[in-house]
C-alpha cells in the first residue's frame, strides 16, 4: 500500500453534503462522501475523473461533516438510506477519516437511518460495538476481484490487498452484518479468468458470503489516461485491445466503451452457474450493462423507496431551504 505517501488535508465542507446520487440505480438514493478524493488510488476510477477530484497524491476529508448532518438529516424522514463512497472510500486508512466516518455514522444509526457502503477498505475494531448494536440498519458491501497481490498492487495500488479485505468481511459478518461482495471490475485477461473466479468464489463461499456483484470494466476517456499513464504500456495495450472502438451512453450521460456483448455473456453466464453450484446468489450490475436488459439493480435488497426530504415548516406551511 503506498497511501502513506497521500497528503490528507481538512476541509470545510459547503452544504449540502447529503445528495441525490446521479449515477445509475444510486439515483434512487441520498449519498455522501466523507473525503474528496481517494488515497486507494485504483487506476480504473471513474471518481478521479472529475472535475472536482483533488490531484494525485492529495485527499480532503471534510473535518465538519458530523455537524453538517446533524442539520441535513432532520429534513429526511427516519429511515432513509444513505449511501456512502459514490466517489472515495471512507474506510481509507487514515486516522481522522476514520473518526469523521465513526461520528458520521454514529449519529445516522442512532436516528434510525439505514447506512450502506462499498469498500477496500478496513473497518477498525472500534466500530465493533457501534455496528453489533445497529446491525440490522447496516448494509455492507467488500470490493474484491482477486485474491492476488500483485493484482492488487497493479490496479488498486494503495488499498489494502484482498486477502485483507475477505479478512475484513469475515469480521463483519462475524459482528451480524449483512455482508455482500462487489467483483467489479472484472478485467479482461487479468481477473476474468476462470481459475480467478473459481477460486475467488470459494473463498467468499468459505467466509461466509451469500450474494456477489458482479461487473466487467468500462472505459471512459478519463479512465483510459489513467491506464496509459499508471500500468505498464503492454498490460494497458492488452486490455485496450479487448474494447471495441466505438463509445456507448451508459446510464444516463457517461460515455463509455464496453466489453463486446458475448463475451461478458459467457463470463457472466460462467460465474452464474459457478456460484449457483456454491449456493452463491448473483446480481449483474445493470446501470453498467445497459444492453443487457437485465431486471434486478444492485440495491435491490436495501430498504430504498426514495423518501422525499420533508420541507422545514414555518407556522404549519413548507418553506424551502
Ligand atoms: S476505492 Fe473507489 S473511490 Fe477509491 S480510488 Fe478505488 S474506485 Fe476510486
Amino acid at each position: 500500500m503506498d497511501s502513506g505517501n497521500f497528503l490528507f488535508i481538512p476541509k470545510i465542507k459547503k452544504p449540502p453534503v447529503i445528495h441525490r446520487a446521479e449515477f445509475g440505480c444510486l439515483k434512487k438514493a441520498y449519498a455522501l462522501n466523507v473525503t474528496q478524493g481517494c488515497s486507494f488510488s485504483c487506476v480504473y476510477c471513474y471518481a478521479r475523473g472529475y472535475a472536482i477530484a483533488p490531484p494525485k497524491g492529495i485527499v480532503y476529508f471534510y473535518r465538519n461533516l458530523p455537524e453538517l448532518i446533524q442539520k441535513e438529516i432532520k429534513h429526511l424522514p427516519i429511515g432513509t438510506t444513505i449511501i456512502f463512497n459514490t466517489a472515495s472510500d471512507c474506510f481509507q486508512t487514515h486516522p481522522q477519516v476514520l473518526e469523521i466516518t465513526y461520528r458520521v455514522m454514529n449519529i445516522l444509526l442512532r436516528r434510525g437511518f439505514y447506512i450502506s457502503f462499498l469498500t477496500k477498505g478496513i473497518v477498525p475494531e472500534s466500530f465493533k460495538d457501534l455496528f453489533c448494536r445497529y446491525k440490522s440498519q447496516i448494509y455492507a458491501t467488500i470490493n474484491v476481484v482477486s485474491l492476488e497481490k500483485k493484482y492488487c498492487n497493479l490496479f488498486e495500488p494503495g488499498a489494502p490487498i484482498g486477502e485483507e479485505r475477505l479478512k475484513n468481511a469475515k469480521r463483519l459478518l462475524e459482528w451480524g452484518i449483512n455482508v455482500r461482495a462487489r467483483l467489479d471490475p472484472l478485467i479482461p485477461f487479468f481477473s476474468d479468468t476462470k481459475e480467478n473466479i473459481d477460486f475467488i468464489l470459494l473463498e467468499l463461499k468459505k467466509i461466509g458470503i451469500s450474494e456477489i456483484i458482479v461487473n466487467y470494466l468500462h472505459l471512459r476517456p478519463r479512465i483510459i489516461e489513467q491506464l496509459n499513464q499508471e500500468l505498464p504500456l503492454t498490460i494497458a495495450k492488452v486490455i485496450f485491445s479487448c474494447f471495441p472502438s466505438n463509445w456507448q451512453i451508459v446510464g444516463s450521460k457517461t460515455l463509455a466503451k464496453l466489453i463486446p456483448i458475448s463475451l461478458r455473456k459467457r463470463t457472466y453466464t460462467y460465474i452464474e452457474q459457478k456460484a449457483k453450484s456454491l449456493g452463491l446468489k448473483v446480481t449483474i450490475c445493470r446501470c453498467k450493462n445497459p444492453d443487457l436488459n437485465l431486471s434486478k439493480t444492485c440495491l435491490s435488497h436495501l430498504p430504498l423507496t426514495l423518501k422525499k426530504r420533508l420541507q422545514p415548516t414555518l407556522f404549519g406551511k413548507e418553506v424551502s431551504l
